[in-house]
């Protein structure tokens, strides 16, 4: 299965025609996250996993409702891999309909808490929740701003999480909300 047999949106098809095919992780992960599945995806850098969860995300939120607010949330440890992936997402969602109402949010759970806190934002409306580096944010110190801050979401949502490693206490992705969740390996 390449992208064409994915039934992605066409608009995803330019930007992304430059890759012949999906790697190992995208190949496994993007069906069962297009199918609705939550996903625990075990893959580093390198492998391809940005897009593995961009497109997928884009392709869930082209549907430009008249919800306002924010609908995707990609919560991870450091602010410069938040500034790497706000450029990639750049790239693969820029068409009209999500240009126009920007409702992805990507930032640290600590930044994301500073501003809930402080009433400058809604979480209420997430459809789509995403853990990247998962293993650091489960890590002393961000775990806890990271469950303060998923009491502002919904709890029906779609949830994916994206690890270099998978955490030791499975009990974690528990706590975060993840219950029935496909592994994805490569
Ligand atoms: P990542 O693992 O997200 O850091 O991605 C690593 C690099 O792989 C990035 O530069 C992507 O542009 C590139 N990439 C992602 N998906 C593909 C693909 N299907 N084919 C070729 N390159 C890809």
């Amino acid at each position: 299965g390449g992208f064409e047999s994915m039934g992605l949106i066409p608009e995803l098809y330019r930007p992304i025609q430059g890759y012949n095919v999906p790697t190992p992780i995208q190949r496994k992960a993007i069906p069962q996250i297009l199918a609705g599945c939550d996903i625990v995806a075990c893959s580093k850098t390198g492998s391809g996993k940005t897009a593995a969860f961009l497109i997928p995300l884009i392709n869930k939120l082209q549907n430009h409702s008249t919800v306002v607010g924010i609908r995707g949330l990609i919560l991870l440890p450091k602010r410069e891999s938040a500034l790497q992936i706000a450029s990639v997402l750049k790239v693969y969602g820029q068409f009209e309909n999500l240009a126009a109402n920007p409702d992805i949010l990507i930032c640290t759970p600590g930044r994301a808490l500073q501003h809930l806190l402080e009433d400058r934002l809604k979480l209420s409306r997430v459809q789509m929740v995403i853990y990247d580096e998962a293993d650091f944010l489960f890590e002393i110190g961000l775990a806890d701003q990271l469950k303060q801050t998923l009491t502002h979401l919904p709890s029906q949502k779609h949830s994916l999480m994206f690890s270099a490693t998978i955490p030791e206490q499975l009990s974690m992705f528990a706590s975060v909300g993840l219950k029935d969740y496909i592994f994805c390996k490569l």
